[in-house]
């Protein structure tokens, strides 16, 4: 028998480590709805648990998972993405300068421009694909955080992990990434020097649309790693273990599905890019993307399930698509088994940087040419 360092990463996450339930043997690991855990007769908590507001056993196997996937040394589960990365930029001073980017999960930026400026952090959005417009926004001494996230939502741009993580440590500052999209089938963030890494857990990791969760792996344990734990511990914004054994469940499939949703979204990139009512593809898999040659080194194996494409025609030709399409399901959320469509700048609103007629398209675990069938029939010729 190996020990887990010899496994590869499909391995460890089909078993989910392939631990055994000391108390009865079982192949796949129980769930502790307890909330609260005994203390010994010297009020010690001698087994290491005590309110299921920081911490439930049924956490491990997910937690631990995703650490050994992400090359980490430490992962926390959250209710949601949103409460994993909130919990990040809570764990820095108010007046702490943050590096974040234009593009990206649009609920985030609008939480960090709205509560987190007002808590007094000094949020700078930056085009994170320009190296030289990210150098150049580091204030010396006050910079504590970059945010990225790649491929950022909903335009897939990359940006470039190892050497923004180069900057901001040069800086004294330190490196968080999103990287939902990417998933540790295609990109170990820890490894190309990011500190943290963030997950909404909502999307591939548990990849069918039915458990909300966020996660946070760390690649070293320090006071900033015990901060966020104590934000966590304090607010509350845990799983419940129910979600948490799901999420577990749904990490064991997580290469195969990832795999394959990647394979049908660079198949499908490339023929909607010839098709005539479609002005425009956002993939970063296609030879024309303006982060293709970056993808290719920064991502391992394939370039996600997530594009975007514009249509000629305009906003209302691209709702009218959206209405058309019959297995494509209208719908926000992306990395479940079954296809979702979104016309995005009218979820995001006004003040969103995404084109009025793009529509986005989370590519599901379907047979490519059924997909591909129903947004020909949707597009007309
Ligand atoms: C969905 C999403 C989030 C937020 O996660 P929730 O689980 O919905 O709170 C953050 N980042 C990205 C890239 C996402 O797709």
């Amino acid at each position: 028998m190996s020990s887990n360092s010899d496994l590869s990463p499909e391995t460890l996450a089909a078993h989910a480590l392939g631990r055994i339930d000391q108390a009865t043997g079982a192949i796949i690991p129980p769930i502790h709805p307890s909330t609260t855990f005994e203390r010994d007769a010297d009020l010690a908590y001698s087994r290491g648990r005590c309110y299921s507001r920081t911490d439930n056993p049924t956490y491990d196997t997910a937690a631990d998972t995703l650490t050994a996937l992400e090359g980490g040394k430490a992962s926390l589960l959250f209710a949601s993405g949103m409460a994993a990365a909130t919990a990040v930029f809570q764990a820095l001073e108010p007046g702490d300068h943050v590096i974040a980017p234009q593009v990206m999960y649009w609920a985030l930026r609008a939480w960090l421009l709205g509560f987190a400026s007002r808590w007094g952090l000094k949020i700078e959005l930056v085009d994170t694909t320009d190296l030289v417009a990210v150098k150049a926004a580091f204030q010396p001494g006050k910079t504590k955080l970059v945010w990225l996230e790649s491929p950022a939502n909903p335009l897939w741009q990359v940006s470039d992990i190892a050497a923004i993580a180069e900057l901001a440590h040069g800086a004294g500052a330190r490196l968080a990434v999103d990287s939902t999209v990417a998933t540790p089938v295609f990109t170990k963030p820890l490894s190309l020097g990011a500190d943290i890494v963030m997950h909404s857990a909502t999307k591939y990791l548990n990849g069918h649309s039915d458990v909300v969760a966020g996660s946070l792996t760390t690649g070293v344990i320090d006071e900033f790693w015990t901060r966020i734990k104590q934000v966590q511990g304090q607010i509350g914004g845990v799983l419940g273990p129910f979600e948490a054994w799901l999420l577990q469940r749904g990490l064991r499939t997580l290469f195969p599905r990832v795999r394959w949703q990647s394979a049908t979204a660079l198949d499908l990139a490339q023929r909607l890019a010839a098709h005539p009512k479609v002005s425009d593809v956002f993939y970063p898999g296609l030879p024309g993307f303006p982060g293709h040659e970056l993808a290719k080194r920064q991502m391992q194996g394939g370039f996600g399930g997530m594009l975007s494409i514009r249509i000629k025609d305009g906003r209302e030709a691209s709702i009218a698509v959206a209405a058309k399409l019959t297995l494509w399901k209208r719908a926000t959320s992306l990395g479940g088994v079954e296809s979702l469509v979104e016309h995005r700048a009218s979820i995001e609103g006004p003040t969103s940087p995404v084109p009025d007629d793009l529509l986005r398209l989370s590519v599901g675990l379907e047979a490519a040419d059924d997909l591909y069938a129903d947004l020909a029939q949707a597009l007309g010729v």
